[in-house]
């Protein structure tokens, strides 16, 4: 057995025979034509374009009808290249000039652009490098005259193992014949990343170089919810695995009939369950499972679907279709919360901070970089037009940054007012509460806000002073610290007083053992992972508002975070579903 650590892009587990795919691409001699055959040879490669802009085409329809506008403008881009006058005549001054072969000119300039992509130190662009990977293979695919590759007529249900998969491959994938994928190269912001989620395809990527000692009969486990691959698992790991699969599928069975019905306790207390989404691809899940709206849209994902910074357009455009297909039902819009671990603008964060958690990240970086932020409120207090939408700043930590901010909203309504686009002027404005900062000045922001979503990866993080992205203090980050619990219940109580709503959205609202404890705390309305709501719809049917309070009464009264999370275990098998 060998256990490899890559990056989890697509979540859920695949346990099958690995197929290695031999898709590295063409190796294409440096050849050249006949001096008299050049036009031809321009007229071959002419063909070329013409054929896989159609293949890219269908390519973009089918992905648009199937995962929607965003994921569809990825092969809207595609095809933008390929029709790119520069480009062919780059590529067509190589075939006469030089006499090159279309292929070894297709070949040359296109990897001269993939090179360029790939080393740029802005991790957003690097990725793009596999784009550009996927034109050049379509181009060579149909001048070399091979068929079209199998990827999506495979013959059984099969593990993919491959050194890279493009986003147009990616797209061919039909999730009944692949169980899973694994790359030895690929990041969270690809394209191909986006893709294989929409299609809900387990993926790890980034494992590194593994394929070459592979017999290619290996039997492999993907766990994308870890971003572990499992080679030739031994026999106590299969059956641990092939247990949490099965409880998967049980559980998501068992749940179902729950999906269209209300989250409300035993005593008919009425909890509102809203959705995390990153993409508006995710918003139609949500409905599906009974979400009863968007808690927390995290739009800093926009930067990974574009090759440029998004404009007010791209903005609206996704902000339209999310609020769209939620059919009336409430839309938190969170601005850009970039910095840290989320994407990086280049020119707006400095890309060598000593201390990124600490540094440029958030609300502060929107502030600091106005043609960022502006284009995004204008665009979200656009998409208000359309229906329940609210605004919601990330990691406030003193009020005059709030105030700051609620000026920038005031400027970018005087901008549409002076446009005449129409927007909603009461557009309710809420905050995160994610700092401690923020937590402990709670009465005095509950005054300026309509509403207040509490973000426990934060909160936790700067409370406890542990990097939430640092595996080697993972152990410290204890989502249940008496301390966090403290800062979460005095928040509650500050917006009940001053009767402004509060949300909770972090992770810890996913988890089934923390709902109690969060009812109990007074909590109303959770915003949790689209995959979690019927869990946690199924935990608050069960329980009573004097359960929760009880066990959220004595939480409290527990001086560490182990004796906490026992007791809430504890609680959790309680429960009779
Ligand atoms: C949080 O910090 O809890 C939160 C929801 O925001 P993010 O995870 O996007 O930082
Ligand atoms: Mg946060």
């Amino acid at each position: 057995m060998e256990i490899l650590q890559g990056i989890a892009v697509s979540p859920g587990i695949a346990l099958g025979e690995a197929l290695v795919i031999d898709n590295e691409g063409f190796l294409i001699p440096r050849s050249f034509v006949l001096r008299e055959s050049v036009e031809d040879e321009v007229q071959r490669f002419e063909r070329a374009i013409a054929a896989a802009a159609d293949e890219v085409l269908r390519t973009q329809n089918s992905m648009t009808a199937q995962l929607g506008e965003q994921v569809g403008a990825i092969f809207a881009a595609h095809l933008q290249i390929l029709q790119d006058p520069r480009l062919r005549r780059e590529v067509e001054t190589a075939i006469r000039e030089h006499a090159y072969s279309a292929e070894y000119a297709v070949t040359m300039t296109l990897g001269a652009y993939a090179k360029l992509f790939q080393q740029s130190p802005n991790p957003v662009l690097a990725e793009r490098a596999h784009d550009i990977v996927d034109l050049e293979r379509g181009l060579l695919r149909h001048l070399t005259g091979r068929p079209e590759d199998e990827l999506g007529q495979l013959p059984s249900a099969v593990v993919l193992l491959a050194h890279n998969l493009t986003p147009g491959e990616t797209a061919k994938l039909k999730p009944e014949s692949v169980l899973g994928f694994v790359t030895e190269i690929g990041g969270v912001g690809g394209h191909t990343a986006i893709v294989a989620r929409g299609l809900g395809i387990p993926a790890v990527v980034g494992i590194g170089h593994f394929l070459a000692r592979l017999t290619g009969r290996e039997r492999v486990i993907v766990d994308g919810n870890r971003g572990l691959v499992i080679l030739d698992p031994d026999d106590v790991t299969l059956t641990r695995y092939r247990v949490e699969l099965q409880r998967q599928e049980a559980v998501a069975a068992e749940l179902e009939p729950l999906w269209h019905m209300p989250a409300e306790t035993r005593d008919g207390v009425r909890i509102r369950l809203m959705a995390n989404i990153e993409y508006p691809t995710e918003a139609k899940g949500c409905l599906q499972r009974g979400a009863d709206g968007i808690g927390l849209y995290r739009t800093e994902f926009l930067y990974t679907s574009q090759h440029d910074k998004p404009s007010e357009e791209d903005h609206y455009q996704a902000y339209a279709e999310v609020v769209r297909a939620m059919q009336g039902r409430p839309v938190v819009i969170r601005t850009l919360d970039l910095g840290a671990d989320k994407m990086r603008i280049t020119r707006a964060a400095p890309e060598d901070e000593p201390n990124p958690f600490l540094g440029l990240r958030s609300i502060r970086l929107s502030l600091r970089n106005p043609d960022v932020f502006v284009p995004q409120l204008r665009a979200i207090l656009r998409a208000s037009a359309l229906g329940d939408v609210r605004v919601m700043f990330p990691l406030i930590t003193t009020l005059p940054e709030l105030q700051q901010a609620r000026q920038v909203l005031s400027q970018a309504m005087a901008d549409l007012d002076q446009r005449g686009v129409p927007f909603c002027r009461e557009i309710p404005v809420g905050m995160m509460v994610e700092s401690p900062a923020a937590a402990v000045l709670i009465d005095r922001f509950v005054k300026e806000v309509d509403f207040v979503s509490i973000g426990t990866n934060d909160l936790v993080q700067y409370t406890l002073a542990v990097d939430r992205s640092n595996p080697s203090v993972a152990n410290l980050f204890q989502t249940a610290d008496p301390a966090v619990l403290r800062l979460i219940r005095g928040s509650l109580r500050a917006a009940r007083n001053a009767g402004v709503k509060a949300s909770l959205c972090g992770q810890m609202s996913g988890h089934p053992v923390y709902t109690m404890l969060l009812l109990g705390l007074g909590l109303r309305e959770l915003s949790v992972p689209p995959n979690s709501i019927p869990e946690i719809k199924r935990v608050c049917r069960s329980v009573t508002v004097a359960e929760c309070e009880a066990v959220a009464a004595h939480a409290l009264t527990l001086d560490n975070a182990s004796k906490i999370e026992t007791f809430l275990r504890e609680e959790y098998q309680k429960i009779r579903f």
